[in-house]
């Protein structure tokens, strides 16, 4: 098959997915122009294995594989034959990313966590759905759109609604599929063909029908609130969609002149000196000592001569300022309570560009800044100013635009939010939602209880409009599920559609349902709703999380999803937010370029604690690029190794200590990952699969391995048998995490095994792939394993403790030395490991000893205890004695400071409360240390 030109669009958009060509895509592109699809299954899982991993060679293909062969669909299918109604499905809605969308850090963190549930639960058996899609973003999409027409010299006004549209969709099919294809390349397996977009046919219908709904039962009005209103952009804005930063300013102190008194004043400080053209009273505090007597009198609006009463309110601050407040309920969301509090006037001094309107008397017309200058200059003239002190100002800014965001009362839809609240409450409250981590459902309790009508209305054209329509004649309104053409109050045909559309919000809030085709009773609906875990980020419980629970409630009868999980926001290195202007941030698309998506999903994934924000750097995910290649050879040493064994066993095994340890450490390993699963522990659950494949199975049994295979005959072949059993076991468990290289390496174990090594195959025999192998099954322990593990260890800590010797002495890595072992009571487990411990550690087996009692000290011998086994090591002009005497005690005092620190937790209430099996873990400890201090003392001539 060759490379059309379709297939180039293809990869770009895979490989970097960027909206314009940069030298680098162009790079990418020459590249892959000379790349040939072909058969996978030929490739990957080929016997041959290549030396080396190549992840920019395999991940797309692996991806392509498991699309095509349909693993990502749902294996029990209401919509398809032979389908069980009674097997509970696993279903996850992904959050919809802005269809605007470039990748970010945030995307990997999502779809890796999401990936990471999804894969295990189809690997248990679960009939599994990952619902794709994407959000149709109003401000971010109306921005882009008018931006390329601004390119082309269009200003929306001109070409109205209806061809702004046309432009908007046209712009939707060629770059909104880019984010969707970046997050294929992160391995995400969801089931594309259900993919959904919230502006779609059945999505818009699904919000029609809400917003009818909520109007009918009289929880949608239309009135004036206060709202954020952004001038650039023209429209009310979310509070999401505006940020607050620290900015230098002024606080501006003047008189507010008492009506009554000729020259007495109530001092007033504001930072935003036009907004006393909006001033309905000034309001102090009713105990105020300074003010008590003025309650109730008049004071004079500088510049416009209204008069405006003093009133008392408890929310003014005493000793803040001059404790004395302007009041703006026009302009102030505070001021707007106070206002209601005291029945004042609300007057509105601004245009929608934020330009002052006819209120503001002979500041008309001026733009916000200039008249916040132009009055305070004419106030100085007037004698009304005291002082001015510099400030550090809150500023409220345009997330898109970027310009001070103006508080202002606007007449907008509001939903009235308080019954759908108390409902959703209750769901969380009665535990039929758990929300992970635990701690934030103090967070959702405190939001949800001081929950405000939400604004839905946006002047935006992308987007949902509202289905109102106003009739010219009766001035009544139309609220329909179709589109009405005449008034159903007068029958009049002059009706007009409402202009504005709906909040984003409102289509998401819909999503877990409207994306299985409520409000239709499909079969996907019915089988796979409610879903079963929401997994975002803490940062939009309130916006997205809480809105979901309440209109599932509201709309559905039931939860929307019995787990809410939350993950932190990624950080740098030092803990810092990644941002542009810091220039720390981390590009997933370069990473993936360079290291490949396993790396980065691993790091993402035992960087997540639930809740907690992570700290990530480049030099992390190289690590994990290269325990990527750590697992590949480990692979690759195997495959190699049933080379070395026969093809059948002549008896019944005989395990070694080795293979009795790495079983039992491995079934410990399946239970433990098991529990973390089911706890949402995953990164722990990472870290433990990866320490036990790093530092138990490649360090240790790996090079053991090597001895027993070099025995040949069954000693060989079990050897051979444990291994594949063991890596099958560590891929399975890893597959979540790095699905890629797990796949690629398992298919070629199992081409290996399959047909040399019949009785290698995993129960049930080997599967397909890995993607839908089963997960490890937790095996009951045989008994006796505690010891293996036990006896192994202490075989390792000799081994360790020879090392770091010869390091110590710098001893070359080749270099036989000779050693005289006691054993103690522990002479089965010594003798019967002479050959690893020779081989790890570097001793002639020759010159090596066991002996119950040394007799004779040897001049010019090194001493080692390891509890309850001693080891000397003649090194012979190597030893400084000096230096050997400060090394011995220098671990006496280490020994004796671990006996003393044992001995006080065994006192310490801790010992009462845990579990008897760490307490006596903790015993044992202390009987090693005790054990090791006395030979130290011996050794040293102290006893
Ligand atoms: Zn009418």
């Amino acid at each position: 098959m060759s490379a059309s030109t379709d297939n180039v669009v293809d990869e770009l958009r895979w490989y970097r997915g960027r909206n314009t060509l940069s030298s680098s895509v162009m790079r990418v592109c020459f590249f892959d122009i000379n790349y040939r699809l072909y058969d996978v299954e030929s490739d990957i899982m080929a016997k041959q294995l290549p030396k080396a991993y190549d992840f920019s060679k395999n991940e797309k293909k692996i991806y392509q594989w498991w699309e095509e062969k349909g693993f990502f669909k749902p294996k029990n299918d209401p919509n398809k034959p032979g389908f069980d109604k009674n097997k509970k499905p696993f279903v996850i809605a992904i959050p919809p990313p802005n269809v605007t969308g470039e990748l970010h850090l945030g995307h990997p963190v999502f779809v890796s966590l999401e990936d990471l549930m999804i894969r295990y639960h189809r690997m248990k058996g679960e009939p599994t759905l990952w619902i794709p899609g994407s959000d149709h973003a109003g401000i971010a999409t109306q921005l882009q759109v008018e931006k390329m027409l601004a390119e082309q010299g269009i200003n929306r006004a001109d070409i109205g609604r209806e061809k702004f549209l046309e432009h908007a969709w046209l712009w939707k099919e060629k770059y909104g599929g880019i984010i969707t294809q970046q997050i294929r390349r992160l391995g995400a397996s969801c089931d594309w063909d259900r993919e959904r977009f919230t502006l779609d046919e059945g999505l818009s219908k699904a919000v029609r029908e809400a917003f009818v709904r909520l109007y009918e039962k009289g929880l949608i009005y239309r009135g004036p609130r206060m709202i954020n209103w952004s001038p650039g952009l023209k429209t009310a804005v979310s509070d999401l969609e505006v940020e607050y930063s620290q900015e230098p300013g002024t606080l501006y102190y003047f008189k507010y002149m008492l009506s009554d008194s000729e020259g007495s004043f109530i001092p007033v400080a504001t930072t935003r000196p036009e907004t006393i053209l909006g001033d309905t009273a000034v309001a102090v505090h009713p105990e105020d000592e300074r003010y008590k007597d003025l309650i109730g009198k008049k004071v004079v609006v500088p510049m416009l001569g209204r008069e405006i009463p003093v009133v008392a309110d408890e929310y003014v601050e005493q000793e803040f300022g001059t404790g004395a407040l302007k009041i703006t309920p026009g302009h102030d969301p505070h001021d707007y309570e106070i206002g209601e509090r005291h029945n004042l006037p609300l007057i509105n001094i601004l245009n929608k560009d934020a330009t002052i309107n006819e209120n503001g008397g002979l500041y008309q017309g001026l733009d916000r800044f200039e008249c916040r200058q132009k009055i305070w200059a004419d106030m100085k003239q007037a004698g009304l100013v005291i002082k001015e002190e510099p400030y550090i100002l809150n500023v409220p800014r345009s997330q898109r635009g970027g310009e001070i965001i103006e508080p202002l009362v606007s007449t907008q839809w509001f939903v009235s939010i308080k019954p759908l609240a108390d409902a959703a409450l209750k769901s969380v409250k009665d535990g039929e939602i758990r929300i992970v981590p635990e701690r934030f459902t103090k967070v959702y309790y405190n939001w949800m209880e001081n929950i405000r009508d939400w604004c839905i209305s946006r002047q935006l054209w992308w987007g949902h409009r509202i289905p109102v329509w106003y009739c010219d004649d009766c001035r009544e309104m139309t609220v329909e599920r179709e589109d009405p053409s005449v008034c159903v109050h007068c029958g009049s045909a002059n009706i007009r559609q409402d202009e504005d559309v709906l909040d984003t919000w409102f289509s998401s809030g819909l999503w877990p349902f409207s994306c299985l085709g409520w409000p239709d009773e499909t079969a996907d609906y019915q089988y796979f709703y409610p879903t079963s875990v929401l997994e975002t980020g803490y940062d939009i419980l309130f916006f997205w999380v809480s809105r979901m629970i309440m209109d599932g409630l509201e709309f559905t009868g039931k939860i929307p999803f019995d787990t809410v999980y939350l993950h932190g926001m990624v950080r740098d290195e030092n803990g810092q937010k990644m941002s542009k202007t810091k220039d720390n941030v981390i590009d997933p698309l370069i990473v993936m370029d360079e290291l490949g998506t396993d790396a980065l999903r691993f790091t993402l994934l035992v960087g997540s604690t639930p809740g907690n924000d992570m700290n990530i750097s480049v030099q992390k995910i190289e690590s994990n690029r290269n325990f990527a290649n750590k697992l590949w050879n480990a692979g690759r040493f195997i495959i190699g190794a049933l080379e070395k064994a026969p093809a059948q066993a002549a008896q019944a095994p005989q395990w070694s200590l080795a293979d009795s340890w790495i079983w039992a450490r491995m079934k410990q390993l399946v239970g433990a990952v098991e529990q973390l699963f089911q706890n949402y522990q995953f990164g722990e659950a990472g870290r433990q699969i990866y320490e036990f494949f790093w530092s138990e199975f490649a360090d240790w049994y790996l090079e053991i391995s090597k001895i027993q295979l070099e025995a040949g005959g069954d000693q060989a072949y079990y050897t051979a048998y444990t291994l594949v059993r063991v890596l099958d076991t560590v891929l399975r468990l890893l597959h979540p995490f790095t699905p890629f290289v797990t796949e690629a390496l398992w298919g070629h174990l199992k081409e290996n095994c399959q047909n040399d090594f019949k009785d290698f195959a995993p129960q049930g025999g080997w599967e397909e792939a890995l993607i839908v192998a089963r997960w490890p099954d937790e095996s009951s322990l045989e008994g006796g394993e505690e010891e293996k593990i036990a006896d192994f260890n202490l075989v390792q800590d000799i081994i360790r403790a020879i090392r770091n010797i010869r390091s110590e002495y710098k001893v070359g890595p080749n270099k036989k030395i000779a050693a005289i072992v006691l054993p103690g009571d522990k002479k089965d487990v010594v003798t019967g490991q002479l050959e690893a411990i020779c081989s790890l550690a570097g001793i002639d087996s020759a010159k090596l000893e066991i002996k119950s009692t040394l007799g004779q000290q040897a001049e010019e011998m090194i001493s080692l205890v390891v509890a309850p086994v001693e080891i000397y090591l003649p090194m012979a002009g190597l030893i400084n004695k000096e230096a050997e005497l400060e090394r011995l005690t220098k671990e006496l005092e280490e020994a004796e400071s671990q006996i003393t620190r044992l001995q006080k937790l065994l006192q310490s209430p801790f010992a009462k409360k845990a579990p008897a099996e760490v307490v006596a873990k903790e015993r044992e400890k202390l009987d090693v240390y005790e054990e090791t201090a006395s030979k130290l003392r011996i050794q040293l001539g102290k006893d």
